[in-house]
């Protein structure tokens, strides 16, 4: 049976004091009763101390991004082994942000993909369509092509570790959401596009988490949706109560 995941992107935001503060209201306000997992993603530089926070609760920790080189002359960037020596075992890859400011293309990620996998961490992929794609009907197209671009090298057995995150860019953090029936429709396309290339077990075992725009007030409909397995969470991952309210709602 397929896994159900909530997990929360900070992003660039909260500081050392206040990545203390957060953990410390997540830990007392999920339960280690839930039967989801739940994860959550601080920046780099307090990964540490999060996954030290943490290491006694059932709550895990992800990095947001990493480089695909073991180590060198990479200024500024962080390699898996070092994520895997502070105990932070799961990564997201291919965050739309990473694509959009940073450049990060579908040949990169599939590189980092390799990378992750070689050092056994578990993936969130992230991929979607933006609002043009939408507009000219080419959604399922793109989609299509980010999968198979990005992760379609990989070997049946590496689909244990990996989770897909459908994340429409014209949702991030805009307030707009996919409607439960527009993630439903692409969640069972995703599924049906694995299972022509990986077979149906792989299929339905993967993980596919939606994102954008999740919030308390919404995602008990989307969550409810047969192929939604959970939310890959930004803005409301910053709140301990609108965070531990969209876990509650898996
Ligand atoms: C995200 O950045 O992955 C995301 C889903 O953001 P938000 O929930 O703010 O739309």
């Amino acid at each position: 049976m397929r896994k159900k995941i909530v997990a929360g992107n900070w992003k660039m935001n909260k500081n050392l004091v206040d990545t203390k503060s957060l953990l410390e209201e997540l830990k007392s306000k999920i339960g280690d009763d839930t039967t989801a997992e739940i994860i959550v993603a601080p920046t780099f530089v307090n990964l540490s101390t999060a996954s030290e926070s943490l290491q006694t609760s059932k709550i895990k920790v992800a990095a947001q991004n990493m480089h695909q080189e073991d180590s060198g002359a990479y200024t500024g960037e962080i390699s898996a082994d070092m994520l895997k020596n502070i105990d932070v075992d799961t990564v997201i890859l291919g965050h739309s942000e990473r694509r959009a400011y940073f450049g990060e293309t579908d040949e990169l990620l599939s590189k980092k993909v390799n990378a992750a996998l070689k050092h056994e961490m578990s993936i969130i992929f992230c991929f979607g369509e933006e609002l043009q794609d939408r507009r000219n009907d080419n959604h399922f197209t793109v989609v299509e092509n980010q999968l198979k671009n990005g992760l379609f090298h990989v070997d049946t057995s590496s689909w244990k570790n990996i989770v897909l995150a459908y994340e429409p860019v014209w949702a991030i953090g805009t307030g707009e959401t996919a409607s439960p029936e527009q993630a439903q429709e692409m969640h069972a396309f995703i599924r049906k596009t694995i299972a022509g290339a990986f077979g149906q077990d792989v299929a339905d075992n993967v993980t596919i988490l939606y994102g954008g725009s999740v919030k308390p007030n919404n995602a008990k409909e989307i969550f409810s949706k047969e192929d939604v397995d959970g939310g890959l969470i930004g803005g409301a991952s910053l709140d301990s109560e609108s965070f531990s309210a969209i876990a509650a709602a898996i």
